[in-house]
C-alpha cells in the first residue's frame, strides 16, 4: 500500500533531460555526451589515470541535441489537459546559465513557428482544449507573470512607475505571497491580465521581457539570476451545474544553477548567488522530499517555494526539464546538474 503511494507520488514528478546543441561558430570536437538511450545519458568523464570514464544517469526521458522544440512539448499535453480539469501543475528549467533554459520556455530570441517554447505551446493548447469543451464548460483565462530576486517579489506585467525608476533605486516594490487563497491566487497584488488567444500570449510575453530587460541592462543580466514565473490561472464554470473548477500552471525560468566561486565574488554578486543557492537548493529539498513522502515538506524557506506551495505536493504535478550544455569546459556543472535532477527524479 505505501509502496503504492510512493509510486503515485513519483508518478507526479517527471524529470526530462535536453543537452544543447553547440551553437554556430563554437567548436565541436568533443562533446562530454557520450550517448543517448531512452531514458539514459552516459558522460565521459577524464579520470586521474589518463583513461575517460563514464558516468550514466536516468531520467523519464532524455533529449539529445537535434530534438525539436515540437519534441520536447509532445509529452506535456497530458499535464495542459489536466490543468482544465482543475489540477495544479508546475513546469520548471534548471540548468547552468547558457544551457537553454529560457530556449525551451519561451523560444529564441529571433522566433518562428517551430522555434515557440512550451510557455506558448502550453497556452496554444489550453485555448484550443478549452474550446473544444465550450458547451459544457466556460473556462477563463488569466496570466501573471513575477520574477524572483534575491528573494524579493516583482511584478513583470506592470508598466507603472515602479518599473521605469530603473536603474536606482534597486530596491524594488516587492509582493506579499499568501498561501491558500480561495481563488488560488498567490500573490493578489500583481497584475492579472486575462488572455483568449494565442496573440494575447504573445504581447504579455513580450512585456514581460521587456521588464526583465530593463533590469538586466541596469543590473548586468539580472535575467540569468532572477527566477521568472509565468503562471496561467484557469477558472472553468459548468453550464449545467454551475459549479467552478480552478487549476494552475506555473511555467518557471530558473536562475542560472552555476556555483560562483566564493573567493572570487564579493558584495551584490555574492548575495545574489546565496539567495540563488538557497531556493533552488529548498527547490530541490521540497521535490525530494515530496518524493519521498515525507511528512515535512520544507515549503517555507524559500520565496520560490512559498509561492509554488499549492503546486507542488498533493495532487499536483511537477515536470522539471533539466538543461546541460555539450562543452567539456562546462563538466563540472553538468555533473553537478544531473545530481541535483537525479535527486528529484
Ligand atoms: P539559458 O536561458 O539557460 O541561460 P539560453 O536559452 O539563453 O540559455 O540558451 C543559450 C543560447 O543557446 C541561446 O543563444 C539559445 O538560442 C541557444 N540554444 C539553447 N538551446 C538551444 C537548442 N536546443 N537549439 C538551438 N539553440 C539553442
Ligand atoms: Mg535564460
Amino acid at each position: 500500500k505505501l509502496y503504492n503511494q510512493v509510486q503515485d507520488l513519483k508518478g507526479n514528478i517527471r524529470v526530462y533531460c535536453r543537452v544543447r546543441p553547440f551553437l554556430p561558430g563554437q567548436a565541436s570536437r568533443f562533446s562530454s555526451v557520450d550517448h543517448i538511450e531512452e531514458g539514459n545519458i552516459s558522460i565521459i568523464t577524464p579520470s586521474k589515470y589518463g583513461k575517460e570514464g563514464r558516468k550514466s544517469f536516468s531520467f523519464n526521458k532524455v533529449f539529445g541535441p537535434m530534438a525539436t522544440q515540437a519534441e520536447v512539448f509532445a509529452d506535456t499535453e497530458p499535464l495542459i489537459r489536466s490543468v482544465l480539469d482543475g489540477y495544479n501543475v508546475c513546469i520548471f528549467a534548471y540548468g547552468q546559465t547558457g544551457s537553454g533554459k529560457t530556449y525551451t520556455m519561451s523560444g529564441p530570441n529571433e522566433l518562428t513557428e517551430e522555434s515557440l517554447g512550451v510557455n506558448y505551446r502550453a497556452l496554444s493548447d489550453l485555448f484550443q482544449l478549452s474550446a473544444q469543451r465550450k458547451e459544457v464548460i466556460s473556462y477563463e483565462i488569466s496570466c501573471q507573470m513575477l520574477e524572483i530576486y534575491n528573494e524579493q517579489v516583482r511584478d513583470l506585467l506592470t508598466s507603472d512607475a515602479l518599473n521605469k525608476r530603473y536603474p536606482f533605486p534597486i530596491v524594488l516594490h516587492t509582493l506579499e505571497i499568501r498561501n491558500s487563497s480561495s481563488n488560488g491566487i498567490n500573490v493578489p497584488e500583481a497584475v492579472l491580465v486575462p488572455v483568449s488567444s494565442t496573440s494575447d500570449v504573445i504581447n504579455l510575453m513580450n512585456t514581460g521581457h521587456k521588464n526583465r530587460a530593463v533590469s538586466a541592462t541596469a543590473m548586468n543580466d539580472r535575467s540569468s539570476r532572477s527566477h521568472s514565473c509565468l503562471t496561467v490561472h484557469v477558472q472553468g464554470r459548468d453550464l449545467t451545474s454551475g459549479n467552478v473548477i480552478r487549476g494552475s500552471m506555473h511555467l518557471v525560468d530558473l536562475a542560472g544553477s552555476e556555483r560562483v566561486d566564493k573567493s572570487e565574488v564579493t558584495g551584490d554578486r555574492l548575495k545574489e548567488a546565496q539567495h540563488i543557492n538557497k531556493s533552488l537548493s529548498a527547490l530541490g529539498d521540497v521535490i525530494a522530499s515530496l518524493a519521498v513522502k515525507s511528512n515535512h515538506v520544507p515549503y517555507r524557506n524559500s520565496k520560490l517555494t512559498q509561492l509554488l506551495q499549492d503546486s507542488l505536493g498533493g495532487q499536483a504535478k511537477t515536470l522539471m526539464f533539466v538543461h546541460i550544455s555539450p562543452e567539456p569546459d562546462a563538466l563540472g556543472e553538468t555533473l553537478s546538474t544531473l545530481k541535483f535532477a537525479e535527486r528529484v527524479a
